[in-house]
């Protein structure tokens, strides 16, 4: 890079925005990281489960200077099986099995630890909630507003650029695109992790490894009338699933996906576990501590993802269902290309960066999003095409751009 060196701020700390703090630094910019949380997520491990792609996992490992951890906190995903249950006989019957799928699986809260322990934590403002922002007339510097919600303080920080890494609900999208309304997909997904370390011989355990045999290299789709679960092992002994629920749209609170659960509706969870899908996998939902639901949406491509010297990455460019377990392959994907686009052009030529930026990942992340809104349709009843409907595939390695998707 030639000349000054710009200032991005990033707002957000999650995966997008750790991702992003490696590529603009790696591509010559100070960089700075608003996040809202009061510190690092890893700190309490939080989340749960999600499946990296070859490409993502090249790309995490060429920021990381001890790139071979990324081998050690996943465990690979060889297998992408599809079964149908039969609900009253409960018995399973396979209806796809991919070989050679090269993904590998991880705990969400190992990978941004891995991201975030590997950039100076001088970088990260937590506890500090971007309020609002102004573009200079020319575009060319912007002004953030934050506030610290430790002190309830609100300072002001300038930069050359602002990367909105802010989520799905992206407050920074909200304001380009003020009318813009997230598409509820239908349903919910409860999620949860077993950890068996303590008791790896339990009746839950050799009962679930006996009915899952590819357990520790197979991520298991299991399809129900109108509903399906995903189930797979991640390292340190825990097992992963997450079950989608065809309901009304439940209202959200606190600009969170996220639902508080009740008593009562995980009862209602367990026993309807117990009528669709076969005991093994009824049980380990019923014995997996603290689930969650998730309510699930994504949103119509956007026509374009950068305005002025603001851009959007991650979840705030692309909401999209998880069906084709790209949010996280998508997030890092976006930052590696930003970071080259902008390494590329210096931050005197900020803007072509940018509309590079957008020409390359635009076109692909649109296509992804859409192919995961059918899929997850397809698989919860809802798409009259159903399953083979239209040559519509159940396996991941339909999805678009699966083997590899441009880079800069
Ligand atoms: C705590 C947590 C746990 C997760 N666990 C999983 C998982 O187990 N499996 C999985 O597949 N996906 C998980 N996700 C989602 C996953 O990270 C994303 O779908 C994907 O990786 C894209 O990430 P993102 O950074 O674009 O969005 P997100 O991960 O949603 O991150 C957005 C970040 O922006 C911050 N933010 C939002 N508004 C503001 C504001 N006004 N000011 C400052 N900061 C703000 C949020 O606190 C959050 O950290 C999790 C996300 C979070 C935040």
């Amino acid at each position: 890079m030639v000349g000054k060196k710009g200032k991005a701020i990033i707002v957000g700390g999650s995966i997008a925005g750790v991702s992003c703090a490696h590529t603009l630094t790696l591509a010559g910019w100070d960089v700075l990281v608003l996040e809202k949380s009061s510190e690092p997520p890893a700190r309490s491990p939080t989340g749960a489960g999600l499946g990296l792609d070859p490409q993502a996992r090249q790309i995490i490992k060429s920021w990381l200077p001890q790139p071979h951890l990324l081998d050690e906190i996943t465990l690979p995903l060889s297998i992408d099986q599809n079964q149908s249950t039969d609900s009253e006989k409960k018995v399973t019957r396979i209806l796809t099995k991919g070989e050679n799928f090269d993904f590998r699986a991880a705990y969400w809260s190992d990978i941004h630890a891995l991201l975030y322990n590997a950039l100076p934590q001088t970088m990260f403002l937590w506890g500090h909630k971007f309020l609002s922002f102004t573009m200079s007339q020319d575009k060319s510097t912007v002004k953030v507003k934050t506030l610290v919600t430790e002190t309830q303080e609100t300072i002001e920080i300038q930069g050359d650029l602002l990367v909105a890494a802010d989520g799905c609900l992206s407050s920074i999208r909200k304001t380009f695109l003020p009318n813009l309304k997230l598409r509820y997909s239908g349903y919910c997904a409860w999620r949860g992790v077993f950890d068996f370390s303590e008791d790896e011989y339990s009746e839950t355990v050799t009962g679930i490894k006996k009915a899952y045999p590819d357990l520790g290299r197979c991520l298991y789709f299991d399809l129900a009338t109108q509903t399906h679960s995903v189930f797979y092992e991640l390292t340190n002994k825990k097992l992963n699933w997450i079950w989608y629920v065809n309901q009304p749209e439940p209202e959200l609170k606190n600009n969170s996906v996220t639902l508080k659960v009740s008593q009562e509706m995980l009862k209602k969870m367990h026993q309807e576990a117990e009528t669709v899908w076969i005991p093994e996998l009824a049980r380990l939902m019923k014995v997996t501590k603290d689930p969650f639901l998730n309510v699930i949406y994504d949103c119509d491509p956007l026509e374009r993802i950068f305005w002025g010297n603001a851009v959007l990455v991650g979840d705030a460019a692309h909401p999209t269902t998880p069906h084709g377990l790209r949010s996280t392959n998508m997030s890092v994907l976006d930052a590696e290309v930003l970071g080259k686009c902008l390494g590329k052009c210096g931050p005197e030529n900020l803007s072509f960066g940018l509309e590079e930026y957008q020409r390359i990942r635009l076109p692909v992340v649109s296509e992804q999003v859409l192919y995961a809104r059918r899929l997850g349709r397809i698989k919860q009843g809802l798409d009259h095409g159903g399953i083979g409907g239209d040559g519509f595939g159940l396996e991941q390695k339909e999805m678009p751009f699966f083997s590899s998707a441009p880079l800069a």
